[in-house]
């Protein structure tokens, strides 16, 4: 600090700056509250100084602070504090016009113990607004999520696809054979889809997956894990479920299949679908055998005839 700076200067130097600046005593006295603060706090300085911070803003975090304030005095070091940690101090309104969702000023605080002219100990509180970068952020995290769910799903039908299933599988064959448990998986396979192509048109085609699939999402549970295997062949995970549920639910699907055609403009397609189900038993190598088999057990309602559930056998 050079010596050309009086009081007057550094007083304004602190008023004009664009950061809250307030000095506390050991007992939360307010000794100083600049510009910054009396414009987001609408609390003026003269109002304020001499008078208990907590008291004056029941709101703030009162054990929190008390323990921080102690605690730089105490060691005689700088605390420092970011929005990640606790997103603001004072709760103040920000000033940007669009903030998607955010009501509040983010802060970064620093605290610093210094000793006053009568030799008091006092802590300097400092306020960044940084809601700039918090929304940025956000923004970007959000972003991130939203890809990764994409990710995830297949854009014709919006269920999960290949890859997401194969590793929700992964994990649940993984807790069943450490926890315990029941675990099934349904392949389902549409009969003669080509033919529907051939006929309707691919647009039609496209049509039929998409409401195939609503009609599987309404009765499935919602832990139930349904995604897209290929092109008109479907994999639903069924938690919880041995072979006896597994097959109530594989024929309720297969019925409601056969039973609602779907209607493209003024043509109305009749549907049936093979299903294959296999369960989890203990000895079971890796969650790919039981799709394998899942597989050669929906091979096997195919080569019986379509329109069918079965359950995979030892000889398939
Ligand atoms: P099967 O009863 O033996 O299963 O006979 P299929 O005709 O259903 O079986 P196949 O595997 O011969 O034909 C599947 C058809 O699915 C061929 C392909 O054109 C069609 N397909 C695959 N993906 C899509 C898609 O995203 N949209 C449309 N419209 N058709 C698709
Ligand atoms: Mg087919
Ligand atoms: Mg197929």
């Amino acid at each position: 600090m050079t010596a050309a700076l009086g009081d007057n200067s550094l007083g304004f130097i602190i008023d004009r700056v664009d950061v809250g600046i307030l000095v506390v005593t050991e007992n939360l006295e307010v000794v100083l509250w600049n510009r910054f603060m009396e414009a987001n706090s609408k609390v003026a300085a003269e109002t304020i100084v001499g008078a208990n911070l907590l008291e004056s803003f029941p709101d703030l975090p009162g054990k929190w602070l008390e323990k921080k304030v102690r605690s730089v005095q105490l060691l005689n070091n700088f605390a420092f504090t970011s929005w990640q940690q606790r997103p603001y101090l004072f709760h103040f309104q920000h000033h940007r016009p669009i903030t998607g969702g955010v009501t509040h000023m983010y802060q970064n605080c620093t605290f610093i113990p210094f000793e006053g002219s009568e030799g008091e100990s006092l802590v300097c509180i400092t306020l960044f607004d940084v809601t700039d970068t918090a929304i940025s952020q956000r923004e970007v995290q959000q972003a991130h999520a939203d890809l990764e769910e994409l990710s995830n799903r297949d854009p014709l039908t919006g269920i999960y696809n290949r890859r997401f299933m194969e590793t929700e599988l992964d994990k649940e064959f993984k807790r069943v054979r450490r926890h315990g448990g029941k675990l099934s998986v349904l392949f389902l396979d549409l009969d003669f889809f080509k033919k529907v192509n051939d006929t309707y048109g691919h647009q039609a085609g496209d049509q039929v997956l998409i409401e195939v699939t609503q009609r599987i999402n309404e009765i499935a549970r919602v832990t139930d894990c349904l995604a897209r295997y290929g092109g008109e062949e479907f994999a639903i995970i069924l938690p919880e479920t041995d072979t006896s549920g597994g097959l109530i639910f594989a024929n309720r699907v297969r019925e409601l299949i056969e039973k609602t055609p779907v209607h493209y403009g003024e043509h109305v397609i009749a549907l049936t679908a093979s299903l294959g189900l296999s369960e989890y038993y203990e000895g079971l190598e890796s969650h790919d055998v039981l799709l394998d088999q899942s597989d050669k057990a929906l091979y096997e309602a195919k080569k019986q005839g379509r329109n069918r559930v079965v359950c995979y056998l030892p000889d398939m």
